[in-house]
């Protein structure tokens, strides 16, 4: 479980309509109970599965950080995602800036497993969402501490996760944001363990 962000693909394409449905092509999926909901995108040619795994997948992550926060953090966000054959594994970043926004990349045939089981990435970008950008990053620790330590907690809450599970990764994981000979603190040494 490595918990860190993953930068896209440069040079993605242009953004088309992930549904040729609806006046402008928009697809929309609610976030919450509240009335949040998100507006999302796509590059790349999956098939009509995929698409609808991946907004089964955007909708069950939205509802472990509504649980934990007790509503959706922001009340309108922006997901491109970009169907690639070039990564195994599903990547994002998040945007918590005007307007807020999310960039994910999902393999092309990413099965339920993928998606809907094993995935704390998306989770994790959203609870960006409830954080206010810093263009510094010298608080970076601050922003993906409270965002590792937030998404399981916040699973687990939704019931999509087991207590017992994050319990074993903070033990395994945590002892490596520990300082090393020569640290200068959280605001200067911001190697990716520590952060
Ligand atoms: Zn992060």
């Amino acid at each position: 479980m490595q918990r860190r962000n993953f930068l896209l693909m440069a040079g993605a394409a242009s953004l088309i309509p992930a549904s040729a449905s609806g006046a402008a092509g928009r697809r929309i999926i609610a976030l919450d109970s509240h009335g949040a909901e998100a507006e999302w995108s796509i590059t790349g040619q999956p098939d009509s599965g995929s698409l609808a795994r991946v907004e089964a997948w955007i909708a069950k992550s939205a509802e472990a950080v509504a649980t934990y926060y007790g509503k959706f953090p922001v009340p309108r966000v922006l997901i491109s995602v970009e169907f690639t054959n070039n990564r195994r594994r599903v990547g994002g970043r998040a945007w918590p800036s005007d307007p807020p926004r999310l960039e994910l990349s999902v393999p092309m045939n990413a099965d339920e497993t993928t998606l809907m089981s094993d995935d704390w990435v998306l989770v994790h970008e959203m609870t960006h969402l409830a954080f206010p950008y810093i263009p510094s990053r010298r608080h970076d620790w601050m922003v993906e501490g409270l965002a590792v330590y937030v998404e399981p907690v916040a699973r687990i809450m939704a019931g999509h996760m087991d207590a017992r599970q994050m319990w074993a990764d903070f033990v395994r994981m945590m002892p490596r944001g520990l300082p090393a000979p020569g640290d200068r603190g959280y605001d200067v040494t911001q190697n990716w363990a520590r952060t």
